[in-house]
C-alpha cells in the first residue's frame, strides 16, 4: 500500500496533483490524505475580536469547499481509500509535518498553485516544502 500525502490548495496545479497520484497504483493500492493549510495571518494581532472572527470564519469555510473540491477530484480521478485533513498554520511547515505525522511514503503537490506570479518556476511553499520534508516530495506541473 503506497501512503501519499496530497497538498491541495485549490488551484489547477494541485488538481492535476490528484490526477498524478491516481496514476501511481491500481484501484486499492493507493491511500490518500487531501491536507489543505490555512495561513493564519500576522495582522490578525491588530484585528478587533469580532473582525478576526469573521475572517477565521470565511477562511474555515473556503478550506471547507477546497477540501470537498479536491476529494470529488480525487474520487473522480480513481482514488478510493480518501481522508481529507483542514490544518491553521504554516503550509510549508505543516504538510511536512503532517506527512510525518500519518507516514506518508511521499508528498505530492503542484510545482505552482494560487500565487499570481505566472512565470515563477516554482512556487514558494513547493520550494520550502522540498527543503523541509523528510519524505520524497513528487511535483507535478
Ligand atoms: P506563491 O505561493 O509562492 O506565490 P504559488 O501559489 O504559485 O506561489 P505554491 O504556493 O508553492 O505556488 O503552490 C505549489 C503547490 O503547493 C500547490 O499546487 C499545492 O499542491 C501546494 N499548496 C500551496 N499552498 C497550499 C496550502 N495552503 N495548503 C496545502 N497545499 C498547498
Ligand atoms: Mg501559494
Amino acid at each position: 500500500m503506497l501512503r501519499l500525502l496530497i497538498a491541495v490548495d485549490g488551484s489547477e496545479h494541485a488538481r492535476n496533483a490528484i490526477d498524478t497520484a491516481a496514476r501511481l497504483g491500481r484501484e486499492g493500492e493507493v491511500e490518500a490524505v487531501l491536507l489543505h493549510v490555512r495561513e493564519e495571518r500576522a495582522y490578525h494581532g491588530d484585528l478587533v475580536p469580532r473582525e478576526y472572527e469573521r475572517i477565521d470564519e470565511q477562511a474555515r469555510q473556503h478550506q471547507a469547499q477546497v477540501l470537498e473540491a479536491a476529494l470529488a477530484h480525487a474520487r473522480h480521478a480513481g482514488l478510493s481509500r480518501l481522508e481529507t485533513q483542514g490544518e491553521a498554520g504554516t503550509p510549508e511547515i505543516d504538510i511536512p509535518r503532517v506527512a510525518a505525522e500519518r507516514r506518508a511514503d511521499m508528498i505530492v503537490m503542484g510545482t505552482r498553485g494560487l500565487g499570481a506570479v505566472s512565470a515563477l518556476l516554482l512556487g514558494s511553499t513547493a520550494q520550502r516544502v522540498v527543503h523541509n520534508a523528510s519524505v520524497p516530495v513528487l511535483l507535478v506541473k
